[in-house]
C-alpha cells in the first residue's frame, strides 16, 4: 500500500540544487536575487472539468506544468521554481503505473525548462491537480495586459483552435481524420508553452496575455486593462489545414470552426501587442509562426472583419467556470 510519504517520496522528491532547500521541511526557501521580480501564479485542473478521467497521465503531467510555463511565458519570466498540489482518489494513490507516468510526463518538460520542483502537498479526494510557478524577470520589465496603446499591432503565435477542434472530436461533435485528430489532440493534450518567445517579446511587446480561454476573451481582457479597442481580420487570424478546411462556406462544420477559432481556448499561445516601429523584431523570432491579425484602435469593444470587411457574428465569447455550462 502506497502511503502519502511514500508517493512523495518514490515520485515527487528530487534534491533540489538551484533553491536553498526543496521538498523535506515545512517550507521551501529560496534567495531572492537583487534587480529581479518575481512573477507567481497557479493553475489547477479538475478531472471531468479541464480533462476527461481517463486522460493518460503522462499527458496530464505535462499538460498541468505547461498551462502554468504558459502564465510565464506571457509575462515575459523564465520559469524557476514549482510546487505541486496533488488530490489523489484512493485508487490512484494505488496505482503505481498512474504515478510513475503522471510523474514521468511532468518532470520530463520540468528538465526541458531546469525548472525545480520544490515541495507541494498530497492528499486524498477527487483528482485534482495544481501547480503553482515562480518565475524571474528583470525588475520593472515583466510584460502585463495593461500595456496596449492604439496604434499597436496585434499578434498571435501558432495555430489557433486545434485544441478546442479536438474536444470537439472527443465529444464526437465532428469527424477528423486519423492525421488531424492526431496533431489536433497533440495541442489539446500536449500544449508547447512559448517560454522563449515570451522572453524575446520583453522591452518589444507592449502588452501580452496567453490564449487559455480562446482569443476573442483573453484579447478582451488586454483591452479592459489597456481601456483601447481594437480590430481584427478574421481571415489572418493563423489555423491549421483541418481548421482551414471547415472554414469553407459549404462546409456543414464552419460555424463550429469559427466559434473554435475565436472562443476555442486551450491553445496556449501568446497573443502580444507592438508599436508598428518594432515589426522588424517581430520578424527575427526564428522558428516560430507569428501572425499580425489586426491593429489597437482608441476607444471601447473588439471588432472583427470577415473578407468582404464587414463584421462577423459569432456564438461564443469564451470560456468561463461559472457561465459556460
Ligand atoms: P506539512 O504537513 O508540513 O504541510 P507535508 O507532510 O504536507 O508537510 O509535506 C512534507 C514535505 O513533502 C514538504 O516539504 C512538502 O513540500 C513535500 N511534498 C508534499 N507533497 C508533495 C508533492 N506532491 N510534490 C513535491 N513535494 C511534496
Ligand atoms: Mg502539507
Amino acid at each position: 500500500m502506497n502511503s502519502e510519504f511514500n508517493i512523495i517520496d518514490r515520485y515527487f522528491s528530487r534534491p533540489a540544487c538551484d533553491a536553498l532547500l526543496g521538498p523535506g521541511d515545512d517550507a521551501a526557501l529560496i534567495a531572492c536575487k537583487a534587480e529581479t521580480d518575481w512573477a507567481i501564479s497557479v493553475d489547477t485542473l479538475v478531472a471531468g472539468r479541464h480533462f476527461f478521467p481517463d486522460t493518460e497521465p503522462a499527458t496530464l503531467g505535462h499538460k498541468v506544468l505547461a498551462v502554468n510555463l504558459s502564465d510565464m511565458a506571457a509575462m515575459g519570466a523564465t520559469p524557476r521554481w514549482i510546487t505541486l498540489s496533488l488530490t489523489l482518489t484512493e485508487t490512484i494513490a494505488q496505482d503505481d503505473a498512474w504515478l510513475k507516468a503522471f510523474s514521468s510526463g511532468f518532470f520530463a518538460l520540468a528538465d526541458q525548462y531546469q525548472i525545480e520542483l520544490i515541495g507541494g502537498d498530497t492528499t486524498c479526494g477527487p483528482l485534482n491537480i495544481s501547480v503553482q510557478i515562480i518565475g524571474e524577470v528583470e525588475r520593472g520589465k515583466a510584460l502585463q495586459r495593461s500595456g496596449a496603446r492604439p496604434g499597436d499591432d496585434i499578434w498571435v503565435s501558432g495555430f489557433l483552435g486545434d485544441a478546442a477542434l479536438a474536444l470537439q472530436f472527443l465529444q464526437q461533435r465532428i469527424p477528423l481524420t486519423e492525421q488531424e485528430a492526431a496533431s489536433c489532440l497533440s495541442a489539446l493534450h500536449t500544449p508547447a508553452p512559448r517560454v522563449t518567445l515570451g522572453k524575446a517579446l520583453v522591452n518589444v511587446a507592449h502588452s501580452a496575455i496567453d490564449l487559455s480561454d480562446g482569443l476573442l476573451a483573453d484579447l478582451g481582457h488586454i483591452l479592459k486593462r489597456s481601456e483601447v479597442a481594437a480590430t481584427i481580420d478574421f481571415n489572418c487570424i493563423p489555423c491549421s489545414p483541418a481548421l482551414k478546411n471547415r472554414l469553407q462556406p459549404e462546409n456543414a462544420a464552419r460555424q463550429l470552426a469559427i466559434d473554435c477559432l475565436l472562443s476555442g481556448g486551450d491553445d496556449y499561445e501568446l497573443c502580444f501587442t507592438v508599436p508598428k516601429n518594432r515589426r522588424d523584431l517581430i520578424a527575427r523570432q526564428a522558428g516560430i509562426k507569428l501572425s499580425r491579425i489586426g491593429e489597437i484602435v482608441p476607444g471601447k469593444g473588439l471588432t472583427v472583419l470577415n473578407t468582404s470587411g464587414s463584421p462577423l457574428i459569432f456564438n461564443k465569447k469564451g470560456y468561463d467556470h461559472f457561465l459556460t455550462r
